[in-house]
């Protein structure tokens, strides 16, 4: 296991950072997360997706290996660029002249009559003075010097090296520890040999990072256009719009985003004393105000690095509340059937016992299937997990009787707030009943996706819950933390922050209206064309909708994934699919867009249904057809070589404004099944980018 933070990512007073774990080949199928592997398309191209586990918690919930959804993709991606940036010899010339550095400055101080330790190190060391008073000498000095010492018990000082420290920052800590004792110690007379306090016998000898990747980009110029070349191939928000059912993929307004790149955020130490970060902590006050306000609860933690660490988070705080009670038997949590997949993985870590409760056909939870549940755990409930508005996209009837069926069994209820976007501005959380609730900042409050993470999921609590908030050993109070740094992926807060800042009370309630008709507006557009699964009484949906596709099997042999990849011609991400019911497409628009981009997918869409009625007419082939056959490449539409029953303009341009925009995919349709068969974890020579 290790952390990426000594790879090019900045501290930003505690996170985001992606930490890692590797393992031997006979345990890579037990890895949890998100990994990439290597298949190959409709060409026999090879082609990276990811392998395995993009579905697992959907699919094992309550047996998952891991509740994580949102991980940390985006530094994973900075510390990889800090590798390609770098190359082997970059980085070892890096690691050395660190090592050097913390050597020197050691023994420096062990030459001032201090106990230095231990053995070996890298770039981190201690060091012993002989009383508390000595310390406080220390610390003083260091503090006339805008230095911060790490204080690890009464007499011992922790010390760290990093590539940005530099021989004025060694003459200063050596005057530091020299007190008043005349500097007899040279800064610049480094030793030449980089190893002096590593074991000899754990040197590397092998070779590393030998990809060419690896080897390649070691100018800016040549990195800038590696990256940008990446960038390309990537559809984003600045193509179209993403309509993610329940991950609400809303604008990321630069404005909110540049904080991020302020050495004021970036740069902090995640353990600095707090009167030197009086700037975060009152960031941190008004966040934690504004989101209590916005959901209506007594009090929030910003810890939790996710949606799913807030179930964690979550749920720990109603174990423990219980437990406070002497009611620690209760250890069962209810959970729907269409609950996203972190749910029951997240009861499960937080050691509970899931037990489904059942939809019925409208979507809503079946409150019979619930009381027979309730009845049959009642001594030993300990919560329900709800989502509100539903994963089925519908305000649900029932929730505040719902709510008051698990109060009156002593039991808890947990709200997912993944779909607070439907609810900012018009109703709260705590008065529909719920007593804690976890909120997406990286959905709702605009924090971006970054292809999997950073992200941020604060949790929110009723007074009841408060004493049972997750602590950190550094702060006052006895719980434990869910992350390393005591208010998580600190850095990012700046931009929801900013967003509720520059939205105000009525601009986010209008946000949230312009959601709920964005989403019916598609809903009523595509409902000849594509059913909506569940709708509300009135007809209406809450802030996305399920179009369900299951009939096309039958009268066209097309399923979801044929729809989904053939939008990619048309220059649009696939909605969410087969998720939470199978064979259907979640669209979630956000208010973000306009109606002309409404439309355009719209059209879209409706342009895909025809396609698909010239097959069920006969007119096209079943088989052969631009649904199967897509995604459609440059390289396939240019080929010399062209024997589909249909013409290449229909597969590259199938309306008139794909020219205008066209985005082409770099792949073809890609073998899922090969790729889980023939699991590659690391990147192959050809595969050079
Ligand atoms: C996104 C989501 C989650 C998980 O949140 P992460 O931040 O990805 O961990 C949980 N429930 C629902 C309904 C979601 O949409």
């Amino acid at each position: 296991v290790g952390s990426t933070q000594r790879f090019g990512v900045p501290l930003g007073y505690g996170g985001p950072h992606a930490a890692y774990f590797a393992t031997r080949e006979a345990h890579k199928r037990l890895l949890p997360g998100r990994l990439v592997g290597i298949s190959q398309d409709a060409q026999g191209r090879p082609a990276l997706r990811l392998a395995l586990q993009t579905r697992e918690q959907h699919i094992r919930r309550d047996k998952a290996t891991s509740n994580i959804c949102t991980a940390q993709v985006l530094l994973a991606v900075v510390a990889s660029m800090y590798a390609v940036y770098h190359g082997p010899r970059g980085l070892r010339q890096i690691a050395e002249r660190i090592h050097r550095q913390a050597h020197h400055l050691a023994a420096g101080i062990r030459d001032l009559g201090y106990r230095v330790g231990p053995e070996y190190f890298f770039d981190t060391f201690w060091v012993k003075a002989e009383s508390p008073e000595q310390v406080g000498q220390i610390q003083e000095r260091a503090a006339q010097r805008r230095i911060n010492l790490r204080r690890i018990d009464e007499t011992t000082l922790g010390i760290s090296v990093d590539e940005a420290t530099t021989s004025q920052d060694l003459r200063d800590l050596w005057e530091i520890f020299a007190g008043s004792k005349e500097p007899a110690w040279d800064p610049e007379g480094l030793s030449s040999d980089p190893h002096q306090s590593l074991p000899p016998q754990l040197l590397r000898t092998t070779p590393y990072l030998t990809h060419p990747v690896f080897n390649r980009y070691h100018s800016e110029t040549e990195l800038l256009r590696y990256i940008h070349r990446l960038q390309s191939r990537d559809l984003s928000l600045v193509h179209s719009m993403i309509p993610l059912g329940s991950c609400t993929m809303k604008l990321n307004a630069t404005a909110e985003m540049l904080p991020i790149t302020w050495p004021e955020f970036a740069q902090l130490h995640p353990f600095a004393p707090l009167e030197q970060a009086r700037g975060y902590q009152t960031l941190f006050a008004q966040l934690e105000r504004m989101l209590a306000e916005i959901t209506g609860f007594a009090g929030v933690s910003l810890q939790p690095n996710a949606g799913s660490q807030g179930e964690y988070a979550g749920l720990l705080a109603i174990r423990r509340y219980h437990q406070a009670r002497g009611e620690s038997q209760r250890q069962v949590c209810l959970i729907p059937t269409s609950a996203h997949g972190t749910n029951p993985a997240s009861a499960v870590m937080a050691g509970m016992q899931v037990v489904s409760v059942a939809c019925d056909r409208a979507g809503n939870i079946d409150l019979e299937d619930l009381r027979a549940k309730v009845e049959q755990h009642r001594e030993r409930l300990a919560a329900l997990m709800i989502t509100y508005p539903s994963t089925h996209g519908v305000f649900e009837e029932g929730i505040r009787e719902i709510c008051q069926i698990i109060h009156e069994a002593g039991g808890q209820v947990y709200m997912d707030g993944a779909n607070l976007n439907a609810q900012v501005g018009l109703c709260r959380p705590a008065e529909l009943g719920a007593d804690v609730c976890h909120l997406n900042l990286h959905k709702t409050f605009c924090i971006p996706h970054g292809g999997g993470g950073p992200g941020v999921g604060p949790i929110a609590v009723a007074r009841h819950l408060l004493p049972h908030l997750p602590g950190h050993p550094f702060l006052p109070g006895c719980n434990g933390p869910v992350s390393a740094a005591p208010w998580g992926s600190a850095s990012i807060l700046p931009i929801a922050w900013a967003y509720i800042r520059l939205m105000g009370s009525a601009g986010l309630t209008l946000a949230t209206q312009v959601a709920l008709l964005n989403a019916n507006y598609i809903a009523k557009r595509l409902d000849p064309y594509y059913p909506v699964l569940y709708k509300g009484p009135g007809g209406w949906v809450a802030h996305e909708c399920i179009l369900d596709l299951r009939p096309l099997k039958k009268s066209a042999g097309i399923e979801v994934e044929d729809v989904a990849k053939r939008l990619m011609d048309y220059g649009f991400h696939a909605p969410t699919i087969s998720w939470p019911v199978p064979g259907t497409m979640m669209v979630e628009p956000t208010e973000s867009e306009s109606l002309e981009e409404l439309d355009r997918f719209c059209e879209a869409m409706i342009a895909i249904r025809q396609e698909i009625a010239a097959i069920e007419r006969g007119e096209m082939d079943p088989v052969r057809n631009p649904l199967k056959l897509a995604p459609h490449t440059a390289e396939v539409v240019a080929a010399d070589h062209w024997d589909r029953p249909y013409p290449r303009s229909l597969a590259a341009y199938p309306l008139p404004w794909v020219k205008e925009r066209k985005f082409w995919p770099s792949v073809s349709r890609i073998d899922n099944a090969y790729g889980d068969r023939h699991l590659v974890c690391s990147c192959q020579p050809w595969l050079e980018g």
